[in-house]
């Protein structure tokens, strides 16, 4: 008696139909393979958030009474496969139910596989993902993180390669024939995806991960207060004043201390300070309070706080001042402006790297305008493949160079 127990971590809202058909594709996929399989959501609520990182899992057995038996458990506390829908999520998983940061493998079982979607080489994924004292396996699917806006779903593959990949993945429990069959026969099925879990299948590309090996940080991690430390009776505190920055001078507002942004977003905005012209603007419509103020008056993204929703490069009023960059190509929360002030020459050519790297990573929360989906599908199209490129920079980008 054996069971393969499977978590999809993915970010609320924009992945949520994509997570559900994944694991919908794994029940249905199993019972083609001969098995039997459930699947479930972690959450019901407050994590279907614009980003936050949910959860949904699935298992398959090989008997009915195996199943029950897992199921029997609230959920998964180790999982055989690690599917991660969107590669930003290598640095670690925060959501309204976890206190702290937790990396992406650490439900992975030792042996186990952590499987994700990323164009990123295994040697940057491994920079991101915390180090494991069990080895396992790191399996990429090669293309880009699927991201539809809201509840709108996007048709580019993603749900049936993660299938195929699982095919490949755990052999005894999904079947390739299996998942082609139950791919073929789904009302979201085609010949086209058929062939994509095939292509998926043959093209999955793994690397064992040794003990010890990745991001050697400590994940943030917190303790809540005990019951008998609180106060008594509902009380929510507003939020307390700042205080200034040096000397007296700048802002630095108050910030919730326990829930920290850094892995609610899949892009971060990067500022020209050069060119900045101190509008205020970024400052008053950023919904997080993000920006400190700096004592020569240019603002400064702090990324503790950022969720990375692009409300500020949306209302900058100069071009090119603020940038959302793929959140993928940066290996700290540092202050861009305590590095600006350090090295301003050194700075332009962060920055200027930065912004190019955005035309090969560019991805987007949503559609940010009416029709882009059918722009992508055309430019896909045009371009001869089925794999619909993602992203396309905030509304005003046709003003701005992309
Ligand atoms: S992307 Fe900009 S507006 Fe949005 S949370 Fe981050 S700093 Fe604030
Ligand atoms: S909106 Fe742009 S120009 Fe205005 S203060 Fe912010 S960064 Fe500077």
């Amino acid at each position: 008696m054996s069971a393969l127990i499977c978590e999809v971590v993915y970010r609320g809202i924009f992945q949520k139909n994509l997570a559900s058909r994944i694991t919908r594709g794994i029940v249905l996929s199993a019972r083609k393979s001969g098995r039997w399989g459930i699947a479930f959501g972690r959450y019901g609520d407050s994590p279907q958030r614009n980003g936050v990182p949910a959860k949904d899992f699935a298992i398959v057995a090989d008997t009915k009474e195996e199943l029950e038996q897992n199921m029997a458990r609230y959920e998964p506390k180790h999982v055989d496969v690690t599917i991660c829908v969107d590669d930003t999520l290598a640095k670690g998983v925060e959501s309204w139910a976890w206190y702290g940061l937790q990396p992406i493998n650490r439900l992975t079982l030792p042996d186990g596989t952590l499987l994700m979607t990323s164009l990123q080489p295994f040697e940057d994924l491994l920079r991101d993902i915390h180090k494991k004292d069990e080895p396992y396996t790191l399996a990429v699917i090669r293309a880009r993180a699927s991201f539809s806006g809201l509840w709108v779903y996007k048709e580019d593959h993603t749900e049936v390669r993660i299938l195929g990949a699982l095919a490949k993945i755990a052999p005894s429990f999904l079947t390739l024939d299996g998942v082609c069959q139950a791919i073929g026969e789904m009302e979201w099925g085609s010949e086209l995806k058929v062939a994509s879990v095939r292509k998926a299948y043959e093209r999955l590309e793994a690397r064992r991960v040794q003990p010890g090996e990745g991001n050697p940080e400590v994940p943030y991690a917190f303790e809540f207060p005990r019951w008998w430390e609180m106060r008594e009776g509902v009380t929510i505190p507003a939020i307390p004043i700042g205080k200034p920055k040096e000397g007296g001078k700048g802002y630095v507002p108050e910030r919730n201390p326990y829930f920290k942004k850094f892995s609610t977003r899949t892009m971060r905005p990067v500022v020209d300070f050069d060119t900045c012209v101190k509008c205020n603007l970024c400052w008053i419509a950023c919904p997080d309070s993000c920006f400190d103020v700096m004592p020569d008056g240019t603002f400064d993204a702090n990324m503790e706080a950022c969720c990375g929703c692009g409300v500020c490069e949306a209302v900058c009023p100069v071009e090119n001042c603020i940038t959302m960059v793929n959140e993928a190509v940066f290996e700290d929360n540092a202050s861009q402006w305590d590095m600006w002030r350090n090295d301003k020459t050194a700075y332009k050519t962060w920055l200027t790297d930065k912004i190019t790297n955005k035309k090969a990573t560019v991805r987007s929360h949503g559609f940010r305008f009416r029709g882009q989906y059918e722009e992508e599908v055309k430019t896909d199209l045009d371009a001869g493949g089925a794999e619909i490129t993602a992203g396309i920079p905030g509304e005003n980008a046709k003003h701005k160079t992309i």
